[in-house]
């Protein structure tokens, strides 16, 4: 009953347009009191700033670093704790600009550990953050953009409408937010290896599509890979996409993270009703891409996310084709079973369907990890992320005056 339902979901999805209409802002740059956030600056960027409230030119590196390190390692937020700075330029700093991060709305803990964070940003928008505690890491799930442009029918996200992009502050706040929580600042001096962190990995997994955020993301993922910022590696970095493919030889080239591709079939037909983008970049020309990405290798392999939806894409046919499909590319195979939100098209396939399915990679020589759901109690497991407060519609003139962006 439920798959007849699915399908007729998917029957009309065929006529959907691959983005829905969307509200997307550009976002105010500067607070209503004038000042900056610091936040999110790229090195440049910040040296610009600098240099604009009269640091001299020969200290403007310098100047950045210490800024860096005060921000990104150590947490903090107060100017006038800066005590390698001298005390007027502190004052100077905090005339100018501010250090802000997302505020928390609401925090939910899950039964397993899981975290979910409900954020505001700027303009009043609704984004959410999960943290993902485990034996040997602590993963923090960041949104690119308020909502997604794209309709996966799977996908939660996929249903909200009101978008923007997120800013590279907003991004790589997210994890100082989650750090914040986990009252995770290393005492000065202080390196802890990447593994004992709390926070040691951070996925590109939440809402939004980051490729279509791309310049936000990259700066924001500099700053987290930066030895004066976040200091993770680059290796511990997994940016999902669903298939944006003229942006994925720029991700490689420019921020060098890992890679998960949200495949989810083996048709395009399919592909084209589960992934609309499919429609613009299929499945022959998102493999094609993924062969060129750089650095691909037995240790450096590309992730496919494939969630199993029962009698959709969960046969043995289909692990066959997708095995057929992805030789030749340094892979592992994440088989999501589907999580389930309020009105969802669709059912997860059975354990031991799924379990069958895994095994077919598996022999054909790919890793298969059955992805766990994390924070299904409190719906923040993959694809259930949409803001439970978000607001009825709003007209484009009301959401730009709330933002402070009218007349801009
Ligand atoms: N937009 C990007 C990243 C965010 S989605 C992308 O699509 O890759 C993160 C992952 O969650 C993707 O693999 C997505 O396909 C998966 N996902 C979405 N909805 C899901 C659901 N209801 N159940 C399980 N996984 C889901
Ligand atoms: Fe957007 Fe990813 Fe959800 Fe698709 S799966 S709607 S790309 S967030």
């Amino acid at each position: 009953m439920n798959e007849l339902k699915g399908e007729s979901r998917m029957a009309r999805k065929e006529l959907s347009p691959i983005t829905p209409e969307v509200v997307a802002l550009p976002r105010r740059p500067v607070r209503p009191d004038g000042r900056r956030n610091l936040v999110g600056l790229t090195r440049d960027r910040l040296a610009e700033a600098l240099a604009a409230i009269g640091t001299p030119e020969r200290q403007l590196r310098m100047r950045v670093g210490q800024l860096w390190q005060w921000i990104y390692q150590k947490g903090v937020r107060d100017f006038a704790a800066m005590t390698n700075l001298a005390k007027d330029y502190r004052a100077k700093l905090a005339e100018n600009f501010v250090i802000a991060v997302p505020e928390i709305v609401s925090r939910q803990v899950s039964a397993d550990g899981t975290r979910k964070y409900l954020l505001r940003v700027a303009g009043g928008h609704e984004i959410e953050t999960v943290y993902i505690p485990e034996a040997d890491r602590g993963t923090v799930c960041v949104s690119s953009q308020v909502g997604c442009t794209l309709t996966c029918s799977f996908c939660h996200t996929g249903t909200q409408k009101l978008v923007r992009n997120l800013t590279a502050g907003e991004i790589v706040g997210q994890v100082m937010v989650v750090r914040d929580d986990l009252g995770e600042w290393p005492k000065p001096g202080r390196h802890p290896k990447d593994e004992t962190r709390l926070v040691s990995n951070i996925v590109l997994m939440g809402m939004g599509e980051p490729l279509y955020n791309f310049e936000n993301v990259r700066d924001a993922m500099k700053i987290a890979m930066d030895h004066e910022g976040i200091s993770l590696s680059r290796r511990r970095i997994t940016l999902s996409t669903s298939g944006v493919v003229p942006m994925i030889e720029r991700a490689g080239a420019e921020i060098g993270c890992m890679l998960a591709i949200s495949f989810h079939a083996t048709t395009d037909e399919v592909r084209d009703r589960l992934v609309p983008i499919n429609r613009k970049w299929n499945i022959a020309t998102l493999l094609e891409a993924l062969r060129q990405y750089p650095r691909l290798s037995n240790s450096e392999r590309v992730t496919f996310e494939y969630v199993m939806l029962k009698g959709i894409n969960d046969s043995d046919e289909d692990a066959r084709r997708l095995v057929k499909l992805i030789s030749g590319i340094p892979a592992k195979i994440n088989l999501i079973p589907f999580n389930p939100w309020p009105g969802a098209p669709y059912e997860r396939s059975e354990q031991d369907r799924i379990r069958a399915f895994a095994d077919i990679i598996y022999k054909a020589g790919y890793a298969s990890p059955i992805r766990t759901p994390r924070g299904e109690d409190i719906m923040a497991a993959c694809g259930q992320l949409k803001s439970a407060t978000e607001r009825a519609r709003k007209r484009r003139a009301e959401i730009e005056a709330e933002a402070g962006l009218a007349g801009e």
